[in-house]
């Protein structure tokens, strides 16, 4: 599934359209009013955690790209379209995705401070809000998209190993500092993420994402679904502290 960083690139990517009308409008999303984007301009493109938000005059088309979903700008893809937008310097095509009309407007939908890449993110607010559910997994926490929104699977995986936190750690019995440098830490690997992805070298940063041996130790990882969610976790059993309730340590 994208993470907020690969979102925010596919944002870059499609910044050319902005203030261009769309010359048409196609796909087979449902709801979505393609007669009324059809001679619309394109205002804006904002992200938020994992979503595309593209902003019409008096409405926003908000697409997910979900697990699978794709996208092709300038191109096509060999898929069944779902929403696609055509203007005169180019096209810009998502298949697979969740796509919605949103007439609110969006700052009554979204606090951009719980996404990790927007210059108003509150760390604070955010390590009060994992404080609320002291009894969570720290894999699961972190990927709660109304704590830090953005971050997915390969970012939890990569500040797990960073910050030597074990996956299976009990939220509330990580010392306080270990949990704030972990937020920093999400916040941080997103940009470079960023960063790597517009260079096109992303797959050869991970330390623990998909590989087999701990670099630190040099001892095979753990591969194993952790948590409510059964996201898969890549972990080091030695250099991962596990910190666990009293009663089960
Ligand atoms: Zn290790």
């Amino acid at each position: 599934m994208p993470e907020g960083p690969q979102i925010r690139f596919i944002k870059d990517q499609s910044e050319q359209f902005i203030h261009q009308p769309v010359l048409n409008a196609e796909g087979d999303a449902e709801g979505i009013p393609l007669d009324l984007i059809k001679g619309q301009c394109l205002t804006d493109i904002k992200t938020y955690g994992k979503e595309l938000l593209f902003c019409f005059p008096d409405f926003a088309i908000r697409v997910h790209l979900m697990l699978f979903g794709k996208y092709a700008i300038n191109g096509e893809l060999n898929r069944k379209l779902r929403l696609g937008f055509e203007f005169e310097n180019g096209t810009l095509n998502f298949y697979a995705s969740n796509c919605r009309i949103i007439r609110e407007p969006l700052h009554k939908l979204y606090d951009w401070s719980l996404d990790v890449m927007h210059p108003t993110f509150d760390k604070k607010q955010a390590l009060a809000k994992l404080a609320r559910k002291p009894e969570r997994l720290i894999s699961d926490a972190l990927l709660d998209q109304n704590i830090l929104a953005g971050v997915g699977n390969i970012i939890k995986n990569e500040v797990l190993f960073r910050r030597q936190v074990h996956p299976e750690s009990t939220v509330g019995k990580i010392p306080e500092p270990v949990l704030a440098q972990l937020v920093q830490e999400c916040v941080k690997l997103s940009f470079k993420y960023l960063e790597w992805k517009r260079e096109g070298t992303e797959n050869e940063h991970w330390s623990v994402y998909r590989k087999k041996i701990c670099p630190r130790d040099l001892i095979p990882l753990q591969k194993e679904k952790i948590g409510r969610q059964g996201r898969t976790c890549y972990f080091c059993d030695k250099c991962q502290q596990l910190y666990l309730p009293d009663n089960i340590a």
